[in-house]
């Protein structure tokens, strides 16, 4: 698209509000906003973001003036942070004042994309079967487009929300940048960014399976990480001349005890709802023991049966796994070190120093020292708030017709555990569902359905009306 410039788009859209009367700006055409959201996705998608031969600075001053033209006041956009490279954006949208703000998240950053690797030019968007493809679509520059394109839909609809809503776009989330934009926002500019509660587009979302929309998941929980050192120590000698102490048999041993344990089950408030709606889609057997995880029935015999799959076991218990080994300095000498990481996901509210001492009565070996190799984070669930929960599923219906809205917990952790931990509750999702295989985020080949784009564009502004009329 040679000679097209994204920013018209804006100016003649506002430029239509202000010629026609104000019923009829109510009533915006949505395939015109389609249209701006495909520019600013594209903008975003041709912004190369990466830690290494991109920056987040370029893409949030390209907002700043989007936001400008589209009339927001100067004094309400931001494009901040410690390093010239890697910015935020950060935009407020006044409103009456009637209520707390809304945080409206995701980050700028996308993963290292090769164009070698993949079968189009990962920073242009590329239109192709029904799909936009390109390094970010999925993680998260689609969702991001999303939020942006309904602040300036909302705006060029004059309408005047009751609380503030604000829009942050952040730098490091993916890792490689010096700082996480989340998390340097909140220490040294809170005051731009403090909310009732956030909406994260990072996290959750909507699940497709054979072409039908299937259930959109709201993540309220996360669980938090922390991993430890197990070390074993020894005099050591030679190969030849072996004793019965020796430090890789102790780590082995140790190990061993760790492997046959498991963390006693603590389903949370989150974990109950999800399985109150998994049940729904699950077969009967599974279904009866999610049920009576949910209503507080369940026995040692149907926490077993549930935790032989990997995905209900993490969410019923804190786990703790070990997932690197070194040990020994030569072939033909007694080793006189060992040494395991252990990664723990801990369940939200856990206190990592009871997980440390309860890994060492399991190991039961004194010989074998145990030390943490990070500060665990934490980061509390939010509550299930009805309010939201209901706005959701309101706009949900809207567009795909009555779905399930589960609440989750995801066993890995993002950027609203800084937020979390800061007290404010964090609900992740957005409008872009992506089929249960074709998950491609950091991968190759990156894409969404531009449908599945454009519904999600008409969902956001559903919702963000819902929440603030
Ligand atoms: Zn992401």
């Amino acid at each position: 698209m040679t000679g097209y410039h994204p920013r018209c788009l804006v100016a003649s859209l506002l430029a239509c509000a202000v010629l026609v009367s104000p019923a009829v700006a109510q009533q915006q055409s949505p395939t015109t906003f389609h249209q701006l959201g495909h520019a600013i996705l594209r903008e975003l998608i041709e912004t190369n973001t990466t830690a290494s031969s991109g920056n987040t600075t370029t893409a949030a001053q390209q907002l700043v003036s989007r936001f400008e033209d589209a009339g927001f006041p100067a004094a309400d956009l931001q494009n901040i942070g410690p390093t010239p490279k890697n910015r935020n954006f950060v935009v407020r949208y006044r409103g009456s004042g009637a209520h707390k703000p809304v945080l409206l998240l995701a980050h700028l950053d996308v993963v290292e994309a090769n164009r070698a690797d993949w079968t189009y030019d990962p920073f242009q968007l590329t239109e192709q079967g029904g799909y936009f493809y390109g390094r970010g679509t999925q993680d998260v520059k689609g969702g991001a487009a999303t939020l942006i394109t309904t602040l300036l839909r909302l705006k060029a609809e004059k309408w005047v929300p009751d609380r503030d809503v604000i829009l942050a776009l952040t730098a490091g989330e993916e890792g490689g940048m010096p700082y996480n934009g989340v998390e340097w926002l909140i220490k040294n500019k809170r005051d731009l960014i403090d909310a009732e509660y956030v909406i994260n587009v990072d996290a959750g979302g909507g699940e497709m399976d054979n072409g039908k929309h299937t259930m959109l998941d709201v993540q309220a929980a996360e669980k938090v990480f922390h991993s430890v050192s197990l070390t074993a120590t020894n005099p050591g000698g030679h190969s030849s001349l072996p004793r019965k102490d020796n430090a890789i048999y102790s780590l082995a041993a140790a190990l061993d005890r760790l492997a046959k344990f498991d963390f006693p089950v603590k389903p949370n408030a989150v974990v109950k709802a999800y399985f109150t709606k998994a049940a729904a889609v699950s077969s009967p057997a599974v279904a009866a023991d999610m049920r009576a995880v949910a209503n507080g029935t369940a026995n040692a015999a149907t926490f077993a049966r549930l935790s032989k799959t990997p995905l209900y076991n993490a969410q019923l218990r804190t786990t703790c796994v070990a997932t690197m080994l070194q040990g020994g300095h030569a072939e033909n000498a007694l080793p006189q070190t060992a040494k395991a990481t252990v990664n723990c996901r801990m369940l939200p509210g856990e206190d990592p120093k009871a997980v440390e001492q309860t890994l060492i009565r399991v190991i039961n070996d004194t010989a074998v020292h145990l030390a943490p190799t990070d500060t665990a984070v934490p980061s509390p669930a939010s509550p299930l708030s009805p309010a939201i929960f209901s706005a959701v599923e309101a706009s949900a219906k809207a567009i795909w017709g009555p779905i399930p809205i589960v609440p989750t917990m995801e066993t890995g952790a993002t950027d609203g555990l800084y937020l979390r931990n800061a007290g404010v509750p964090v609900y992740g999702f957005s409008g872009i569902f992506i089929p249960i295989n074709d998950v491609r985020a950091h991968g190759k080949d990156e894409r969404i359905l531009i449908s599945s784009f454009d519904d999600a564009l008409d969902f956001t502004y559903d919702l963000l009306r819902r929440l603030t009329r």
